[in-house]
């Protein structure tokens, strides 16, 4: 006998939706939008994670009402044509499937339920968590030190990863999860620890330091983009940036410590700061303006195609107050804002899930053995 449907969010990363079931029996799923608090009143809804109670062996479309995000003032479709999705029984093994686009600018899916209860997300789910395991893998590893450089608006710790082999090495700085839904950027950060601790190669050409969750209240409270006081962590890096201490505790911390291995003369030589997006690019700064950067820029692009999964090619920034380019501005350090293509990834022909991206991180972090040495030299 069918068992009524149910949908319940009611767990950490869980995105808050309404839902209705149509005359059809399809499943109509509203997920909430995220709100920015400043003048343009942004708003996007890019995140779900929900599970559904239903009936073994069923078939169940799910559909999602057009909804429009707003991105400086403008309204803007909230789907892509094709969203690559993720479906899990145990919430631990998942499996890829996709939402297409209809003519009324829904998205639709049909699926077939492998268990009375099926966990199903935008992205395959990184939570506080896998975090955990995370450090935990890494509490007493020789190689490997744990700091709290500050709290996100609720109280969580941010925790900041050093991974060095000795003293006296340039740094390679990653952030993650800037905004809560992209946790792609999770799984490939996972996957720079592996490479850098599966040999000696990578650390004997650099330090790496990773603050692996900036948005962490959001992602545990399931949201899509924004601080809990409606803050975008990569907007508002500019000269004369104002992050706290209330407003964006998370932003304010990382600037603390960039600006404390600004005066130990130790400046990351590469900040990069990972997101998840429908497209995949390298965004890097203005070029034609300083010849090293646009050298740099064009080794980095040009190894990262020969090392890596990442075909999707640069972006060229003109001028915003991004991690990227405001890091930039006010360090004058290279930084990058790297966009992880999270519908479909190209060079592997998948929908990519935390396998693929954790593959995809070790190759990076292996790359670095080339292009740290390369950038030092000049
Ligand atoms: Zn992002």
């Amino acid at each position: 006998m069918a068992t009524p449907l149910y949908v319940n969010t009611a767990f950490e990363n869980g995105s808050p939706l309404d839902w209705d079931v149509l005359d059809d029996g399809t499943l109509e799923l509203r997920p909430q939008f995220d709100y920015e608090h400043g003048p343009a009143m942004n708003r996007q809804l890019t995140h779900w994670h929900f599970r559904v109670h239903g009936t073994k062996g069923q078939t169940l479309r799910l559909r999602m009402a057009p909804r429009e995000n707003i991105y400086g003032g403008r309204r803007v479709n909230a789907f892509a044509k094709r969203i690559g999705n993720q479906m899990s029984v145990d919430a631990v093994n998942w499996t890829p499937f996709v939402f297409e686009q209809k003519e009324d600018k829904s998205i639709e899916a049909t699926v077939t339920l492998p268990a009375d209860v099926v966990y199903i997300g935008r992205i395959e789910p990184y939570t506080t968590k896998h975090l955990g395991e995370l450090l935990a893998r890494l509490r007493g590893h020789r190689h490997a030190r744990v700091d709290s450089i500050g709290k996100t608006v609720e109280g969580r710790d941010l925790e900041l990863i050093t991974l060095s082999s000795g003293a006296g090495k340039p740094m390679v700085f990653f952030r993650g999860r800037a905004h809560p839904w992209e946790a792609g950027g999770n799984w490939f950060l996972d996957g720079v620890v592996e490479g850098a601790l599966a040999s000696s190669a990578v650390l004997d050409a650099c330090d790496i330091g990773i603050l692996p969750m900036a948005g962490k209240d959001g992602v545990v409270r399931g949201q899509t983009r924004f601080n809990v006081n409606g803050h975008d962590l990569n907007r508002g890096f500019t000269k004369d940036y104002d992050f706290g201490p209330h407003n964006a505790p998370e932003n304010q911390a990382l600037m603390e410590w960039l600006k404390a291995r600004q005066r130990q003369g130790a400046l990351p030589l590469l900040a990069i700061d990972l997101h998840d997006d429908d497209w995949g690019n390298l965004h890097v700064g203005r070029m034609g303006v300083d010849e090293g950067y646009d050298r740099r820029i064009a080794l980095l692009d040009q190894l990262m195609r020969k090392h890596t999964y990442y075909t999707e090619g640069m972006a060229k920034g003109a001028g915003s107050s991004t991690f990227g380019d405001g890091l930039r501005e006010i360090f004058g350090m290279d930084s990058v804002v790297y966009e992880l293509n999270s519908n479909w990834l190209a060079a592997a022909n998948c929908v990519p899930g935390s396998a693929i991206w954790r593959e995809f991180g070790a190759q990076f972090a292996r790359m670095l053995v080339e292009y740290v040495p390369a950038v030092k030299a000049g």
